[in-house]
């Protein structure tokens, strides 16, 4: 802007040189703005092809996915309902597109959430909406003043048993095996701040399937778990 001003004083005024410049100076915005419509192209194209988008679509089939999977457990075991409407706050905005920022393929994106910003809004958000999660059933005791973890019912326990399976499914692949869904329960933390009646059912069903696999276990909750009877050492109790 600057050069232009001191060239068009330095120069006498010439009405050749008057349009002369007019033309090129509206050739060159011409040639920017082309310029920087290209580079926002090839920035979109960056985005959709590596970025946010494929991320979302990524997170969007993982999610789908994981619901499928989750379906057919608990179509086996009759839970039509909660399968059909299992995990469905996942499309919600708030859960969504967090999960397709920190999307990474083999972890939750919560716990990438989480290493961020010390918190994870999108879990806070599906744990208190989705009863197939201990973490939903914490109440305050009205003993201790204190929020406790409760037993929960039968029918979301076993959601939860097939939520875990399933994600095992998802995230292990190949290698995933009936045992897979057991060390992950060991091995994390959440066990033992769960009510001890849920931990103890659902290590007991969770080493079910360890032993004896998918079929015999998922007829053992169909016609056991879900029909109220008692779990072993409940029998040994009341004898
Ligand atoms: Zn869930």
């Amino acid at each position: 802007m600057l050069l232009i001003t001191s060239a068009s004083r330095a120069q006498p005024f010439s009405p050749e040189k008057a349009i002369t410049p007019h033309c090129s100076k509206a050739k060159q915005p011409y040639a920017i703005s082309s310029g920087v419509a290209i580079l926002h192209f090839c920035v979109i194209i960056k985005i959709v092809k590596g970025g946010i988008c494929v991320k979302a679509w990524q997170h969007f089939k993982t999610i789908t996915r994981h619901r499928w999977q989750v379906r057919r457990g608990c179509f086996k075991v009759g839970l039509i309902w909660q399968g059909l409407s299992h995990d469905l706050s996942k499309y919600t905005p708030t859960e969504f597109f967090v999960g397709a920022k920190y999307y990474q393929g083999n972890r939750s994106p919560n716990s990438a959430e989480r290493v961020e910003k010390g918190y994870s809004l999108s879990w806070m958000h599906h744990k208190g909406r989705n009863r197939h999660h201990w973490e939903y059933w914490t109440d305050l005791s009205l003993e201790t003043m204190v929020y406790s973890p409760v037993p929960m019912p039968r029918k979301f326990l076993v959601e939860m048993v097939m939520d875990r399976i399933a994600a095992c499914k998802i995230y292990q692949g190949n290698a995933y095996t009936d045992a897979s869904a057991l060390i992950y329960l060991q091995k994390g933390v959440d066990r033992i701040r769960m009510h001890p009646q849920t931990q103890q059912e659902l290590e007991y069903i969770l080493s079910m399937l360890r032993d004896n696999g998918e079929k015999e276990t998922f007829q053992y909750i169909k016609k056991e778990v879900l029909k109220g009877k008692p779990f072993p050492w409940e029998q040994e109790a009341s004898m």
